[in-house]
C-alpha cells in the first residue's frame, strides 16, 4: 500500500551536534515542544541578508536548481541577494542547509534515510535544512534508458536552461546548467519549493512574470514545525503544453526554459513510469520483423501483430528483460520507464485473423458496453499482456509489465492478471460532471481493475473535451470549467492507492493548479486555494473574476443544461450544446458585466494585465462563439 501525505513534525533540538540518523530523530523528537530560539529564523532583516545558502562542495542537480531558485524568490521579495555557499567556504552566522552536505550529516541529516521523493524542513537554532532524496550524476546513473508516453527519453528531460536569464535577469547569467530530469529524484527541490510557497508566500501560477505571485517584504522571517512528508501521488503526469487557447492566453507570452521550471515548481514528474501504444508502424519496421507473427489482416499488417503468436511472446519477453537488466537499447517510439515495461497495441481495431487470434476475439465478443470504453478485445489483448508477463515475472521479480486498458481492451478479461501486470485504465473525466451513463461505466471499469489488479496501478486521465474537437473542426466550444469535480475525481483516485495519472489534453489555468495541489495532497483546501488565487491574483478586480469563474462552472457542469438531442448514450454532441444551451444570450449578458466591473475595479498595472490576460483568453473566445452561433441562425442553419 502507498502511504499517501505524511507530515511528520520533528520538533525540538534532539538533533544538535549529532549525527544520529534521520529516522532516528523522528522517533525521538515526536511530540516535543517547539523551542522558542527556533521559532523565527530571519532570512532577511530590514532589506538585509541575513543568513547564506549552504550547498555541497558537488552538490546534485537538484540542491543546485533548489539554492537558485530560493536566491532568485529572495531577491524578489526583498531586493537583496542572499549569498549561496559551498561547504567548503568559510560560513558565519544563520545558514539554509539545502541538500546533502557535511553540515547537513553532523546535524543527522542525510539523503538516503528518505524514501525517493520525500523531503524534510527541519528549523534548528540559526539553521533551516532543506534536503531530499536526490539524483546523483554518476556515469552510472546516465547510463539507466527510459522512455515516456511520448516517447521522450530520460536525458531529453533533463533539460538545459540558463538560469537567470529564464527568470529574467539576463545580468546574472553563468551560463546554461541542466535541470535535474523531470523524472529524476529531486526531493531538495521538492523541499525548497514546499518551503518557499508554505513560508515565504510564492506563488506560481503560470511560467510568466505576470503568473507568478511574490510577495514584497522587507524583513523575511521563517519557523514552525518541521515537516517531513512526500507528494501523495508518485507519478505526476501533467506536462502541460500550453498548446490550447485558453492556458495560452491565461499564460500570455513564455519560453520553453520557463516552462521547464514551471513544471518543477509544480512538482510535475515523480516516479519513472510510461505506457502507450508500442507496437505500430514505426516499431514494426525497425524491430518485429519476423513473418512468422505478422498480422493476417491485410489492413492491420505493419501496424498490427499476431498477438497469440509464441514467437512474438519470446521476443517481447527478451527485450523487457534486456531493459529491466540495462543491456541493449530500446527501438525508437518505445515506451518504458524505471520498473515497467510497457506493451500496447497499436491505436486501431484491425486485428489479426489467423484461427488462435480470432477464437481470443470470439472469446470477448459479448463484453460489449456502448461506449467507447468496452471490452470486446480484453480477452484478445490480456491473453499476450499475460504471457509476456508470466516469462518476465519468472526472471525479473518486482518488475513490472505496463499496459493500456482501452478503448475495446478497456474492461477486465474474463480471467485473473498476471500480479506483475500494471494496469491504466483511460477514464473520460472531462464527462464526469455531465454524463451519468459514460461516469458509471468509466468507474465500473476502474474499480474493476482495482478490484483485479496486485500490481501498481496508473491512470490515463482525458480532458481533452470539448477542446480537441473544437479546435479541429474550427468551432468555438464553451469553457468546459470542472474544478471542483476535477479536484473531487483526483481525491478519489489519490484515496485508492492510485500510483500515477496522465493528464491527456489540458484545462485552464486554475484548474490546472489546482490539479498539481490536489496530485501532491489531496486533503488540500480546493475552496480555499480558489479563493486565495482570486484574491492574489486579480486583487481589487478579484470579487467579480472569481463569479465570473464560478459561473462557468456552474453552468459547464449542470447536468440539466445538456437536454438531448444534446445528451447522447455515449458522449455529448458539444458543438450543439455550446451556445444553444450552455452560453445562451442572458448567461452571456449576466458573465459579460463580470468581465466590465473587473476592467473597471483592477487598479494596478498587473491586475490590468492578468484580467485582460482571462477576457483575452475565455471572453473574447465566448464571444466570438456566441457570434458565431447567431449568425448561423440568422442564415437559418
Ligand atoms: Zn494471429
Amino acid at each position: 500500500m502507498m502511504s499517501l501525505v505524511e507530515t511528520k513534525r520533528l520538533r525540538g533540538a534532539v538533533a544538535r551536534g549529532c549525527a544520529v540518523s534521520l529516522v532516528l530523530v523522528a522517533r525521538l523528537a515526536f511530540g516535543a515542544e517547539p523551542r522558542s530560539d527556533q521559532a523565527a529564523f530571519d532570512i532577511i532583516r530590514n532589506g538585509d541578508p541575513n543568513c547564506s545558502i549552504v550547498i555541497a562542495e558537488h552538490p546534485t542537480p537538484a540542491a543546485r536548481l533548489a539554492a537558485l531558485e530560493l536566491q532568485y524568490h529572495f531577491l524578489r521579495i526583498a531586493g537583496t541577494e542572499v549569498p549561496i555557499r559551498s561547504e567548503g567556504q568559510e560560513v558565519h552566522g544563520p545558514r539554509i542547509l539545502v541538500g546533502e552536505s557535511r553540515l547537513t550529516r553532523q546535524l543527522g541529516f542525510r539523503s538516503a534515510d528518505l524514501e525517493p521523493q520525500e523531503y524534510l524542513i527541519a528549523f534548528r537554532p540559526n539553521t533551516i535544512v532543506l534536503i531530499g532524496r536526490d539524483w546523483e550524476d554518476t556515469e552510472l546513473n546516465r547510463k539507466v534508458q527510459g522512455r515516456f508516453i511520448g516517447g521522450e527519453s530520460l536525458q531529453e528531460l533533463r533539460q538545459k536552461v540558463d538560469y537567470w536569464k529564464t527568470v529574467g535577469c539576463p545580468e546574472r547569467s553563468t551560463g546554461t546548467m541542466e535541470l535535474p530530469g523531470v523524472y529524476d529524484d529531486q526531493g531538495t527541490c521538492l523541499a525548497a519549493y514546499d518551503f518557499l510557497e508554505r513560508c515565504c508566500g510564492v506563488r506560481w501560477y503560470g511560467p510568466t512574470e505576470s503568473t507568478l505571485v511574490i510577495p514584497a517584504a522587507r524583513t523575511l522571517r521563517a519557523g514552525g514545525d518541521d515537516i517531513r512528508r512526500a507528494p501523495a501521488l508518485k507519478h505526476r503526469g501533467a506536462l502541460v503544453s500550453c498548446s490550447w487557447p485558453f492556458l495560452r492566453g491565461q499564460w500570455g507570452e513564455f519560453s520553453r526554459e520557463q516552462l521547464y521550471l514551471h513544471w518543477r515548481r509544480l512538482r510535475a514528474g515523480g516516479e519513472r513510469w510510461a505506457a502507450n501504444h508500442t507496437f505500430f508502424p514505426q516499431t514494426i519496421k525497425t524491430t518485429f520483423t519476423d513473418p512468422a507473427y505478422q498480422c493476417q489482416k491485410p489492413r492491420g499488417r505493419g501496424s498490427q501483430l499476431c498477438y497469440s503468436n509464441p514467437k512474438l511472446v519470446n521476443q517481447v519477453t527478451r527485450m523487457a528483460r534486456d531493459y529491466f537488466d540495462g543491456t541493449g537499447d530500446l527501438p525508437e517510439g518505445w515506451k518504458a520507464a524505471g520498473d515497467y515495461f510497457a506493451i500496447v497495441p497499436d491505436d486501431n481495431i484491425n486485428l489479426c485473423n489467423c484461427e488462435a487470434c480470432r477464437a481470443l476475439l470470439k472469446q470477448g465478443a459479448s463484453r460489449k458496453t456502448g461506449f467507447f470504453s468496452s471490452g470486446e478485445m480484453s480477452d484478445y489483448w490480456f491473453s499476450f499482456v499475460n504471457a509476456v508477463a508470466r516469462e518476465v515475472g519468472r526472471t525479473h521479480p518486482g518488475k513490472f509489465i505496463a499496459t493500456l486498458a482501452y478503448w475495446s481492451y478497456a474492461l477486465p478479461p474474463g480471467f485473473a492478471l498476471e500480479p506483475n501486470v500494471s494496469v491504466s485504465p483511460c477514464l473520460h473525466t472531462c464527462l464526469y460532471a455531465i454524463h451519468d451513463g459514460a461516469r458509471e461505466n468509466d468507474l465500473k471499469l476502474y474499480r474493476g481493475w482495482l478490484k483485479q489488479t496486485k500490481a501498481p496501478m496508473f491512470l490515463w486521465v482525458y480532458y481533452h473535451h470539448p477542446m480537441e474537437p473544437a479546435l479541429i473542426e474550427r468551432w468555438k466550444c464553451f469553457p468546459n470549467v470542472m474544478v471542483h469535480q476535477t479536484a473531487k475525481t483526483m481525491q478519489m483516485f489519490t484515496r485508492d492507492n492510485v500510483r500515477g495519472i496522465f493528464e491527456c489534453g489540458e484545462q485552464d489555468q486554475l484548474e490546472q493548479y489546482i490539479l498539481a495541489k490536489v496530485w501532491d495532497d489531496p486533503t488540500v483546501n480546493v475552496d480555499g486555494l480558489i479563493e486565495e488565487f482570486f484574491r492574489l491574483y486579480f486583487v481589487a478586480a478579484g470579487e467579480p473574476m472569481q463569479k465570473f469563474y464560478l459561473g462557468l462552472e456552474a453552468i459547464a457542469c449542470n447536468p440539466a443544461n445538456y437536454p438531448p438531442p444534446y445528451h447522447r448514450s455515449n458522449g455529448i454532441d458539444w458543438k450543439g450544446v455550446a451556445w444553444a444551451e450552455l452560453g445562451t444570450a442572458e448567461r452571456m449578458a449576466e458573465l459579460g458585466k463580470l468581465i466590465a466591473q473587473a476592467e473597471t475595479l483592477a487598479q494596478t498595472k498587473s491586475e490590468k494585465q492578468r484580467v485582460a490576460a482571462w477576457r483575452g483568453a475565455f471572453w473574447d473566445w465566448m464571444r466570438q462563439g456566441r457570434d458565431e452561433y447567431e449568425a448561423g441562425l440568422r442564415k437559418g442553419r
